[in-house]
């Protein structure tokens, strides 16, 4: 029988991001990665949160900003707990949004990513035209990866061997958007995919 596979991926970070920032101490620019701790200033019903990152080389810390001046009643108490017992998958959340990097100026330093591929779902629908795949390969963070890359860590193959199959036209780049790419095979590459 004649199937169309669609299958969608997610690019996702591994570590939280690392940032660089010039570092007073070291007197030059440097590596800032995250401690996953947090700085809590209490004052009366007012709040204010950082996420502590610190200097690879010499430890200077540096503090972004999750809530300032925020009212206490405003978070929810299992919240604000994470918080006080230095929650790691909480601190990693926050080493992972970009939203907090962009509002403490911070400059993510995209060359030092750790990241992969998740498959996130699949369907199966019959089709008249042959076996067909459609993968698209999400990417929230929209970080500049080559699409050639993006398809060569979904099938596991170099980007050598992905250049050429997109050369031969075995694989064609269908949609190429900086939070998504998809593309199209008929050939059988994907049983290799887990
Ligand atoms: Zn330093």
């Amino acid at each position: 029988m004649s199937y169309l596979r669609k299958i969608e991926y997610e690019i996702v970070l591994k570590d939280s991001f690392c940032l660089i920032r010039n570092c007073p101490k070291c007197g030059r620019k440097a590596h800032y990665i995250n401690t996953k701790k947090f700085r809590i200033n209490a004052n009366g019903n007012i709040l204010d949160i950082w996420l502590i990152y610190q200097c690879m080389e010499c430890k200077h810390t540096l503090n972004l900003a999750i809530y300032e001046r925020k009212k206490v009643s405003s978070i929810t108490k299992e919240e604000y707990q994470c918080f006080l017992d230095n929650d790691e998958q909480l601190a990693e959340m926050y080493g992972k949004n970009m939203q907090l990097f962009r509002t403490n100026k911070a400059d993510i330093d995209f060359d030092r990513l750790h990241y992969g591929v998740l498959k996130l779902h699949e369907t199966v629908e019959s089709s008249g035209l042959g076996e067909q795949f459609i993968i698209t390969v999400k990417n929230p963070y929209q970080m500049k990866i080559h699409s050639e890359k993006q398809i060569a860590m979904v099938l596991g193959l170099s980007r050598n061997q992905v250049k050429s199959l997109l050369e031969k036209g075995e694989i064609e780049l269908v949609m190429e958007l900086p939070q998504s790419i998809s593309f199209s095979t008929s050939h059988c590459l994907f049983s290799m995919i887990p």
